[in-house]
């Protein structure tokens, strides 16, 4: 059995409180850990932690903070990579496809972030004053609460950590309840690739008790939270009413729009991968589906075909696409939004029921109604909603109709149409030929409407872990 430990101020700490919660492993429902559980005066702590580590880390030189990054990048390569991989099969159910994916792009960002360090560039601009020089310098803000979900608890919160780090700012992690341990295990890396200590704190726990005293706390600077649109519209709140800034990353209603062109078969594989990879638990799932008429019924045979031939729930075969659903609550959503949906009048072409334990059944849901939640919300499981679309202006049209917009995928060889589609579907990214999820360390990650707000990835995170500076010099000398 695995204990896990806070880490404040150097040290591998139990709650002040004495207490712990139980985290359990999906697959078996076996209890797989023991954490200790922050409460308010961890939280305290490990505040005053970090603005101490704020000092010592952003003093030191550009190569020492990248080498740090790239030192915590070699460590995983080097000796984490089975023991990631454990963690991330046993607590957070991923197939090992999808943790060993999850695993390299950890090491990826953790060197594009070292990357970010050197490029953290002020500039000069021109003044009508000849005798006055104006220049804008790049500063760190400060104290980061790093907020993180479990669905990609590695590799997202690296992404959320490393590039506030490459800034120099300092942080304290708040990883999802579900998924703790393969948080402290990367930030137990961090400590052993030499970051001052102080500078990486994590305290584990709940949302009300620990994110919100977190989040809250007078003296965290920023905010980064990736989890749902509730919890981000609750953090964002509190937030503006102590105008520090926050960088919301939150869910996700993904359309495909499959257009005319495009031969079934190969489209029913690309939504499928989209939709059912770790059981649809991936905020950018293409999770609509909305079909060319003329191609529809092929593509629904060819995707029934596609979710039937799955391999599921064995977690260690890379033939396996996903396992478990997180717990017991989320398995109980999907299904109560997909018995809805087929009362509403849907279609059930495959699923909709639970395979074994917490692993459901990949579902394909034909026609849902526009009102229903399973078109609506977002189900985090493994259900596609298909619909039809007379012609490419329907399609954006209902490719649009959410409340989310985080990203979309289309599918046509159509050059104009693509490029029409990318346009005028709003949403944070568009993908032309490939499903809706896509990673690139670079890439502005990010959503509009209640996808969140800001962009993380590369250098468009470090526009939001910094803050400018305009300096103005008088140069005469009377
Ligand atoms: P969640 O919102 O339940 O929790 C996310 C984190 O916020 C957890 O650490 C949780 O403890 C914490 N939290 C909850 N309430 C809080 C509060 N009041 N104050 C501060 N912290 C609080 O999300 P989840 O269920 O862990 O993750 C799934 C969600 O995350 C989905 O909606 C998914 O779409 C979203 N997500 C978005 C992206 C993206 O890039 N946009 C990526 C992954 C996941």
């Amino acid at each position: 059995m695995r204990q896990g430990l806070l880490m404040i101020g150097g040290n591998k700490v139990a709650a002040q409180s004495g207490e712990t919660f139980a985290v359990f492993n999906p697959d078996t429902q076996q209890v797989f850990a023991h954490v200790a559980r922050a409460g308010v005066n961890d939280v305290e702590q490990a505040v005053a932690s970090a603005q101490k580590g704020f000092k010592q880390w952003s003093a030191l030189a550009p190569k020492e903070r990248e080498q740090v990054l790239l030192k915590a990048a070699e460590l995983i390569e080097a000796q984490g990579m089975e023991r990631l991989l454990d963690i991330l099969i046993d607590e957070s159910g991923s197939a090992i496809t999808k943790a060993t994916f999850e695993i390299n792009y950890t090491v990826d960002l953790l060197r594009t972030a070292a990357g970010e360090v050197r490029r953290l560039y002020g500039e000069t601009f021109p003044n009508d004053n000849p005798n006055r020089m104006s220049m804008v310098m790049r500063n760190p803000i400060g104290v980061v609460a790093v907020v993180s979900p479990y669905n990609a608890p590695l590799s997202l919160l690296t992404k959320m950590a490393a590039f506030p780090l490459a800034a120099g700012n300092a942080i304290v992690i708040k990883p999802s309840e579900e998924t703790p341990i393969i948080a402290l295990e990367l930030a137990d890396i961090l400590w052993q690739a030499g970051i001052p200590k102080d500078a990486v704190n994590v305290v584990c726990g709940f949302g009300e008790d620990c994110g919100a005293p977190l989040t809250n706390h007078k003296d965290v600077d920023c905010i980064a939270l990736t989890g749902s649109s509730q919890t981000g519209i609750a953090v964002g709140q509190a937030a503006i009413k102590r105008m520090v800034r926050a960088q919301l990353e939150l869910g996700g209603k993904s359309a495909a729009l499959v257009l005319k062109d495009m031969d079934p078969v190969k489209a029913a594989q690309i939504v499928a991968q989209g939709i059912f990879t770790h059981a649809g638990q991936i905020c950018m799932a293409n999770s609509r589906v909305v079909v060319a008429k003329e191609i529809f019924e092929q593509f629904c045979r060819a995707l029934k075909a596609a979710a039937e031939s799955l391999i599921i729930g064995e977690l260690r075969s890379p033939a396996c696409i996903y396992g478990p659903l997180i717990n017991q609550k989320a398995v109980d959503k999907v299904d109560t939004l997909v018995r809805q949906a087929v009362s509403e009048g849907a279609s059930l072409l495959t699923g909709g029921k639970v395979k074994r334990g917490l692993v459901y059944e990949p579902t394909v849901l034909v026609n849902p109604s526009r009102e229903s939640g399973a078109w609506r919300e977002e189900l985090f499981g493994p259900v596609a909603c298909v619909v039809s679309c007379d012609d490419i202006d329907q399609g954006i049209e209902l490719a649009n109709d959410s409340d989310y917009g985080l990203s979309a995928s289309v599918l046509t060889k159509n050059i104009a149409w693509a490029m029409r589609a990318a346009k005028e579907i709003d949403a944070g990214a568009v993908h032309v030929g490939m499903h809706s999820f896509q990673s690139n360390a670079l890439a502005p990650i990010g959503g509009s409407k209640l996808s969140g707000i800001g962009r993380s990835g590369g250098a468009y995170s470090t526009e939001e872990f910094t803050e400018l500076k305009w300096i103005s010099i008088e140069l005469s000398d009377d």
